[in-house]
This record gives structure tokens, C-alpha cells and sequence, in this order.
């Protein structure tokens, strides 16, 4: 069988923009590389998952069904995700949660979701992970910025069916958190985070790192907005599943998480950060050596879906441009040319630079090295016209198993 490399180009999709002559980034942008392996491969177009409630794909539950995990079944909750990914070590029956350092004032109205996008909360988190509420252990670690996950765990039974604390909105109050649902864990697990919160707050208010920020005209980071809730159950992994060895490269720590999840190998490359400035090369590279020991290789790249949320389109176009450049390092000599393994690009859902949000849109899809047809460009338009069809994200991984 031949092995697999995915390369998942976060958001990728987009809408025609008119300062971009009516084009999308993908297809304003020049891609000379793209378009040969699209040329010399199969297109189509993929529809990514989300679920029914849901207005449009988020990354998280898109991803899961990516890796053709069904996320009615298997889809555990951002906060666990986050935590995999932020190298949180979780057990089964955890409950995890994404955190944000936030401002409030004194009648706990928020000012500022993110504490003035405060960096250094380390000593702010090793003051928190001293808290002692009873049955349970909280456990808090940093993650990017202004962000962090919440560990907790306990020798009674928990539940995450619980509410978000962050209303997502500044001038309003901090939410209490509730039981979604009757059950005695779902409530307990409500009771002990809202204990939890209360104390937090108290201990920030005081810490002397934040009396100095204020001091010097920086919000204090005085309150923690908790969402996201999931709870870690035995899931099958992706070997399991398909009998492919499998490892996850990737910038972002939700897709980090998401690999962790499935029990995918993380394969770390230096500078590779989710941002504009990421380390292409080196993430290209890294997939290419992967293959040795691996049959799956899954790459992530993050910002073109931050870009096209800031709605900066050019900049997301240019950003194509760059993977489009660094691409050819998937391949010996950094020379496109047919090799023992299928490529395949897509991405998780379309992001519209004009709306700044995510959209419902199908995605372009390439795979390089099982077959031709007759599409010579890697676009959103080109690609409809490709022999793929439209191709549900469920079906992708098996998919892309019978071409090997
Ligand atoms: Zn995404």
C-alpha cells in the first residue's frame, strides 16, 4: 500500500472578493505548484462536517471527522483538545476546560476577555494550582498568551455536561456555571468549578504581580473565563481504526490535541508556531522523513484561517503563495515528481475574509499521485469540475486507503 500525507490548510476556502477582481484568495493567488499537482492528480470538492446544530464547521468537530471519526460518537469536547494539545495529561473521567485570563471590575462585569492579551501568567497559574477545594484537583497550565487550560479531576464521578462561565461578550457578568443536566456529577461538577472560580478570583485580586500591573496602567488579570467543557473516555485511535501508523505535525495546540486524541504520534519542528511566520519548510521536510516510519502523515497549517478572520485577505492570499512555494519540499531534491506515497491538500471548512467567519462552503480538494483528470488548477471554482465529485470529509480516509 502506498503511505499518506494529508495537508490541511486551515480555513483555505473562501468567497470571490471584489478587490481581489472577484476572485477568492486561493484563486487570486499564485500557485504555480498547486496547480501542477493538480494537474497531474484528481480534484473535487469536500464537504466538511459539522453538525446539526451547529451554524457553521468549527476546526475542532471538523477535524475529528477529517480522520473519518464520526464526532456523533467520538467527538469529546474542546477542552479536551486543548489540553492534549497544550500537553495536559489526562485520565479517563477528567473534565477539561479552555480558560482565558479576563478583567473584570468590581461587580464582576468583564472589561477585558483577554487581560490586555497578558503573556506572563506563569506565576498567576502557580499561585491557582495551590488551591485545595475538596474531592477534587484542579490543575491549570499555560497555554498561548493570554490562555490556559483547566485540568479537573476527582475520586467522585464528574460530568462536562456543564455551562460555559465566558458570556463572550465585555460589560456584561462573568457567568455562574451550571448543570446542563439532573444528573448528581453534573451538578457536583458545577458546585466545585464555581468554588474554584470564586477562589481564583480572590487570589488574583491580591497577587502582587497584578497590583503591579495596575500600577503600571495594565488591566489586571483578575478573573478566569472558563469554556468548552469535555470529558476524556476511551475512544478507539486511528491505528486502530485503519491499521495506519499515524503521526500529527502541527502548530496549533487544537490540532495537536486532536492527533493526541486519536493516539497519533506529535512530531515537533522548530518555528512551526500557527502563525504567518511558520516554519513551512521545515514542517514540509519533517512530513517527507515521517514517512519512513510512518503509513499517515498529517500536516496542519493554521493561518490562513486566522487571516481570513482578521479579514485580510491579502495577506491570506500571499500566505497560499508561501505554502504554495514550500510545498516542493514533501519531495526528494524539493522537486515535484510522482513518489511512493499519495499526497493529498484540502482543508477543515472555508473561512470568508469578508464575513470574518467561518462558512459552510465545500473545499477545494487535491490528491496527487492516484490518477488524473482533467482540472489543471487548485481552486475552489476549477476543482467542481474535478472526478472526485463531492466528497463527504466522513469518507476521506477511507477514501484515500483504496486509491493506495
Ligand atoms: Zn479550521
Amino acid at each position: 500500500m502506498k503511505k499518506i500525507i494529508l495537508v490541511i490548510i486551515d480555513g483555505l476556502g473562501d468567497e470571490p472578493i471584489p478587490q481581489l477582481g472577484g476572485k477568492t484568495p486561493l484563486e487570486a493567488a499564485k500557485t504555480p505548484n498547486f496547480d501542477s499537482l493538480a494537474k497531474e492528480g484528481i480534484c473535487g470538492l469536500m464537504i466538511p462536517f459539522k453538525f446539526r446544530w451547529q451554524e457553521y464547521p468549527t476546526s475542532d468537530v471538523a477535524h475529528v471527522a477529517l480522520f473519518s471519526f464520526d464526532p456523533k460518537k467520538y467527538y469529546l469536547g474542546r477542552g479536551v483538545y486543548e489540553a492534549l494539545g497544550a500537553g495536559v495529561k489526562l485520565k479517563e473521567g477528567d473534565v477539561a476546560l479552555r480558560v482565558n485570563f479576563a478583567t473584570v471590575d468590581k461587580n464582576l462585569k468583564i472589561t477585558d476577555r483577554r487581560a490586555g492579551r497578558i503573556e506572563k501568567t506563569k506565576e498567576l497559574i502557580d499561585a491557582l494550582n495551590k488551591i485545595e477545594i475538596e474531592e477534587a484537583d484542579f490543575h491549570l497550565k499555560k497555554a498561548f498568551g493570554h490562555r490556559a487550560v483547566l485540568r479537573i479531576r476527582s475520586s467522585k464521578k464528574l460530568s462536562s455536561n456543564i455551562t460555559d462561565g465566558d458570556p463572550h461578550k465585555v460589560g456584561v457578568k462573568v457567568k455562574k456555571i451550571k448543570p446542563k443536566d439532573n444528573t448528581k456529577e453534573a451538578k457536583f461538577t458545577a458546585k466545585i468549578l464555581n468554588q474554584f472560580l470564586e477562589q481564583s478570583h480572590q487570589i488574583l485580586e491580591s497577587h502582587p504581580l497584578n497590583k503591579k500591573r495596575k500600577r503600571k496602567g495594565f488591566l489586571p488579570a483578575n478573573y478566569l473565563l472558563v469554556r468548552g467543557a469535555g470529558s476524556l473516555r476511551k475512544t478507539p485511535t486511528f491505528k486502530e481504526k485503519f491499521g495506519l501508523k499515524t503521526c500529527c505535525i502541527a502548530g496549533g495546540t487544537l490540532y495537536k490535541g486532536v492527533g493526541k486524541a486519536l493516539g497519533m504520534d506529535l512530531i515537533k519542528v522548530k518555528g512551526a508556531n500557527g502563525k504567518p511566520n511558520t516554519n513551512l519548510k521545515g514542517k514540509f521536510t519533517a512530513a517527507k522523513n515521517a514517512l519512513r516510519k510512518y503509513d499517515f502523515v498529517f500536516l496542519h497549517i493554521k493561518a490562513t484561517d486566522n487571516l481570513a478572520e482578521d479579514g485580510k485577505f491579502i495577506e491570506k492570499m500571499k500566505f497560499i503563495e508561501k505554502i504554495d512555494k514550500n510545498i516542493v519540499w514533501l519531495f526528494s531534491n524539493g522537486k515535484i515528481h510522482k513518489e511512493a506515497f499519495i499526497l493529498a491538500v484540502s482543508a477543515d471548512h472555508s473561512t470568508s475574509s469578508l464575513k470574518k467567519h467561518h462558512i459552510s462552503n465545500p473545499v477545494p480538494i487535491l490528491i496527487f499521485g492516484a490518477g488524473k483528470d482533467r482540472v489543471k488548477q487548485f481552486s475552489e471554482n476549477s476543482c467542481k469540475n474535478g472526478k472526485l465529485g463531492k466528497l463527504p470529509a466522513l469518507n476521506l480516509v477511507a477514501f484515500l486507503k483504496k486509491l493506495g
